[in-house]
């Protein structure tokens, strides 16, 4: 699948970028993790620290894939409201499902301090402001939800978001607890750590077909068989070539990245910066003083079409950032403008988890805009599951979930 067009940032923001080998003979292992984006090295970080005999393979190069589009925010609320979530899923699994993001992203900030190349994890605050006056209702009734349930939130009135920023919206949500990071970097970061403590990492060795038995996985790649009692499948998007999810739903988002700003913008506390409106406009700051906007979501097209759609959407995500901060109009540039294939699921959740035709085998399916914050869910339910721990948990994420729920009632 080409997973991507245009121009992306991360590489260059990483001077020396590890590389690792590719595997002479056969290999054996506990678990093989097959992937190395965020997933893949988020669960070898986590099966490092479990001592687990772990292998990780990556058809192209560590973080060539859909992480390389990332941009970097991570944010406990969802795509899908916690309202909303519970309006699905009833009060219990709606709720469950925000802590664990939650706590997902506390422990993605305690990463900071124990890896050696810095991935720039940052806390920051968000903003979500109302699209329309008709979307302040739905904001109030998100904040009564996310307050009763012990989550941050402030209802922000006009008059408070014109106060601290260039632009003005009819109402907004303002939290903390969130954070950004650079994605390339962090993956960079997760399996250098993770391969100092004894994981074996192999760069274009593709797992081209897989004999499942009831003692584990033979994974035949173009240099050999990788034996593995367990494996775990972190191919991200291109899961989809191999099993379809009937709830997985691939499209185009763009994103920019600007050059360094020459002025500060009114900007409250460089928050998050996202919207009510589907598909949502979103923006960040980064720690080097430029702008991230992404959005504009559309069908999948064919990546030739998309290159030619990576000028015309950047085009007016620049003017969307102009409209938000008319102190920027004319004096910002996007140096970087890029298109790519970005998943969801029809019921907002991510997949994550067992299936019965693949024996012994693990899918992290992290679909959706908080991605980063899923897969370190993932991470941390199966690394539990695969050191014989229960969590419970994985239902929410279960593969074979009805593609779409009947509503609950609250
Ligand atoms: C434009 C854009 C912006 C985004 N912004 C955000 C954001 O702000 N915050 C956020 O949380 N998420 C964001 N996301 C989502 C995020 O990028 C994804 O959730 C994340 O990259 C998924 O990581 P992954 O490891 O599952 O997939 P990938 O990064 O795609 O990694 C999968 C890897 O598996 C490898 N692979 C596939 N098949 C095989 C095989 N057979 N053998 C060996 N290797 C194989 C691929 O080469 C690839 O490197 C964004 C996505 C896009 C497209």
């Amino acid at each position: 699948m080409n997973l991507f067009s245009g121009r992306i940032p991360w590489e260059h923001t990483l001077p020396v970028i590890p590389s690792y080998p590719q595997p002479e003979g056969d290999l054996h292992c506990d678990c093989l993790i097959v992937g190395a984006g965020m997933s893949g090295a988020m669960m070898a970080y986590r099966l490092a620290e479990s001592g687990a005999h772990t292998v990780v393979i990556e058809k192209r190069k560590v973080a060539g894939g859909s992480s390389q589009a990332n941009t970097g925010l991570l944010q406990v609320a969802n795509d899908k409201s916690l309202t909303a979530c519970i309006n699905t899923f009833g009060k219990d699994k709606g709720v469950l499902f925000y802590r664990l993001c939650q706590s997902s992203i506390k422990g993605i900030l305690e990463l900071q301090d124990k890896l050696n190349i810095n991935p720039y994890i940052t806390a920051r605050p968000s903003l979500l402001y109302a699209s329309t006056a008709e979307d302040v209702k739905l904001l109030r009734q998100e904040h009564e939800n996310l307050v009763a349930h012990g989550f941050d939130s402030e209802f922000w009135e006009e008059s408070d978001i014109a106060g601290r920023y260039s632009f003005s919206k009819p109402g907004g949500l303002y939290s903390r607890g969130d954070a950004e990071a650079n994605p390339f970097r962090m993956v960079h970061a997760l399996l250098d750590k993770a391969h100092a403590s004894g994981v074996r990492i192999y760069e274009h060795t593709e797992a081209r077909r897989l004999e499942y038995g009831d003692a584990g996985v033979v994974c035949h790649t173009e240099h050999g068989r990788i034996y593995a009692r367990k494996v775990v499948f972190s191919m991200g998007y291109e899961t989809q070539e191999m099993k379809k999810d009937r709830g997985a739903e691939l499209v185009n988002t763009y994103a920019i990245m600007t050059r360094p700003l020459r002025i500060e913008p009114k900007w409250h506390e460089r928050s998050l910066i996202w919207e009510t409106a589907r598909p949502y406009l979103y923006l960040r700051m980064t720690h080097d003083g430029r702008i991230i906007a992404g959005g504009k979501d559309e069908t999948l097209t064919d990546p030739q079409r998309r290159e030619v759609r990576v000028l015309s959407q950047s085009k007016r995500l620049l003017e969307e950032v102009e409209a938000l901060f008319p102190e920027l109009q004319g004096i910002v540039e996007a140096e970087y403008a890029w298109g790519a294939v970005f998943g969801t699921t029809r019921d907002g959740l991510p997949f994550i988890g067992p299936h019965p035709d693949y024996p012994n085998c693990y899918f992290i399916e992290g679909y959706g805009g908080n991605g980063t914050v899923y897969s370190m869910i993932a991470a941390e339910l199966l690394a539990d599951t695969l050191t014989g721990m229960n969590r419970p948990e994985l239902e929410l994420f279960s593969l074979t979930r009805p593609a779409k729920p009947s509503p609950q009632t609250v």
